[in-house]
């Protein structure tokens, strides 16, 4: 008798490990920053020396209870710090100070966008914790190493890890919701995405029946038997280890295997998870109460610290105040450096405008030369005076794309010079502007012609305008600035 056709669904759940900007390390006074030198950047704090005391980082907390309130989540009225042991060469100490059964912040939820539906994933806790050293294997990968480099620079860098529930049903989910993620911490002040390894996470991924609605209950996610797939450090690694790890467990459960608890890691450059050990040969981390710093009252810095303006929110108001379309909020609003960067365009002219040099000129052009907004924020003024020109029309838009813009990219040039330089006002701009609009107004059949498609007729106004200017007018400019009005 064949077998019924059981539902089956990818369930995945995260632990990502975020870096928290401060200044200095969570439990002493050494700089984050990266360094060039290996363990310059160390004392006897972050590398365990004997006799040596843990004192709190207030930033690293004030940042951590930020991100709670941003997830939603609860901050308790007290949160404590374990230890967790165990022996590796990155681990100076022999243990971690992290956080254990009394987190900072839990029950929380982060909502996102994927593919325009909204989905909403819930934060089961979120903790901080020191991060160990950095191993450099030479000469191989982790297994084939000749030898292996330790740098304790890293050792002590504030981290958050954000668990959360099993609520992800795919990967493309995984990746938006890392988005997400990134730009709320980003918006906080609290994250930086393009510092190296800012970002790490862990996967666990299962393959559960459901029943007749597609519906998962709790037993059944409790007991299917999971991988946990490690040393991921970017959104697109996420979702493509995630997808591969997907795919495995589907081949092998269809080929009747039984998928063991194992811990699996990610070979980014091969593409695919290798298993590393199996569950039974987890270590045992002997938790226990960090007894060399007290019990931290949190609740006092509820009140204390401020959170901005978030990305949801700041989305709903452009729309709002400046009447932009969804995909024009959501491209202003992509970071908080373009967001601030097109509020100080818009504030001085027609938020409209203002929104097209911005999200679709600008953005593009920075876009194709790799650069970010933040290489340019202090040209604020050259990129409003920019807008300036075309809404006054003293220059084409094809002019301003394509020269002035790219001028002030690629040279740091500012637009008037460009302008004056390159002569882009010589048609004396209020002249052929005026025969332009006087060609339109006393040409309605040869006007109509051409939205009816008739591209001759852009030629008959083009003859009109240079009769007009006396032949002084730039004929492609007019061939511009006729399609421009039509
Ligand atoms: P552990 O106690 O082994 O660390 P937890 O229950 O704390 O496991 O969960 C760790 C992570 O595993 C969380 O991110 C959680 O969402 C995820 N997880 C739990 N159950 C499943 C499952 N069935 N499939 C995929 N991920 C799961
Ligand atoms: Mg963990
Ligand atoms: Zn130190």
């Amino acid at each position: 008798m064949a077998q019924a056709q059981r539902e089956r669904a990818v369930v995945i759940g995260l632990e990502v490990h975020v870096q928290l900007e401060t200044d200095t390390k969570i439990f002493c006074d050494c700089s984050t920053e990266p360094a060039e030198e290996p363990n310059t950047q160390t004392c006897p704090v972050c590398l365990g020396l004997p006799g040596a005391l843990p004192v709190l980082n207030e930033a690293a907390v004030e940042a951590a209870v930020k991100v709670g309130t941003a997830l939603d989540a609860t901050i308790p009225e007290e949160t404590r710090f374990h230890r967790k042991n165990y022996y590796y060469p990155d681990l100076p100490k022999n243990f971690q100070i992290t956080q254990y059964d009394e987190p900072i912040c839990q029950d929380g939820r982060l909502e996102f966008s994927v593919e325009g539906e909204r989905r909403a994933v819930g934060i089961r806790r979120a903790h901080l914790e020191e991060d160990p050293g950095s191993l450099r294997h030479r000469g191989g990968s982790i297994d084939t190493a000749d030898y292996t480099l330790v740098d304790y620079n890293r050792a002590g860098v504030p981290l958050m890890e954000v668990v959360t529930e099993p609520d992800f049903r795919g990967p493309d989910e995984v990746r938006a919701f890392l988005s997400k993620l990134e730009e709320v911490l980003e918006y906080l002040g609290v994250f930086d995405a393009s510092r190296d390894g800012s970002l790490r996470i862990d996967a666990n991924l299962s393959i559960v029946e459901t029943d007749g609605d597609g519906e998962i209950d709790t037993a059944q996610l409790d007991a299917a038997n999971r991988t946990e797939v490690k040393n991921i450090s970017s959104h697109k690694g996420a979702q493509k280890a995630l997808a591969y790890e997907a795919q495995r467990q589907k081949n092998a459960i269809k080929r009747g295997k039984e998928i063991q608890q194992e811990t699996r890691h990610w070979d980014e450059s091969r593409g695919i998870t290798v298993s590393m050990r199996s569950k039974e040969a987890e270590k045992d981390y002997r938790y226990f109460p960090e007894a060399d710093l007290p019990p931290l009252q949190v609740s006092d810095w509820k009140s204390r610290i401020e959170i901005p303006e978030l990305p949801d929110a700041r989305r709903e108001r452009f729309r709002q105040e400046y009447d932009l379309s969804v995909e024009a909020a959501d491209k202003l609003t992509s970071t908080k450096q373009v967001a601030d960067f097109y509020e100080g365009v818009a504030g001085e002219f027609d938020p409209t405008l203002a929104a097209t040099w911005v999200a679709d000129e600008l953005l593009g052009e920075l876009n194709y030369r790799d650069m970010l907004i933040t290489d340019i924020e202090d040209r604020l003024d050259d990129v409003t005076r920019l807008v300036e020109l075309v809404a006054e029309n003293q220059i084409t838009v094809k002019n301003a794309r394509e020269v002035v813009l790219r001028g002030m990219l690629d040279e740091g040039r500012d637009p008037d010079a460009i302008v004056d330089e390159e002569g882009l006002g010589k048609t004396g701009g209020d002249e052929v502007q005026t025969a332009v609009q006087q060609a339109i107004e006393e040409n309605p059949d040869a006007v109509a012609d051409y939205r009816a498609g008739e591209s001759g007729a852009l030629n008959f106004l083009v003859g009109q305008v240079m009769q007009a200017t006396g032949g002084s007018a730039d004929p492609a400019d007019v061939n511009e600035l006729l399609r421009e009005r039509l």
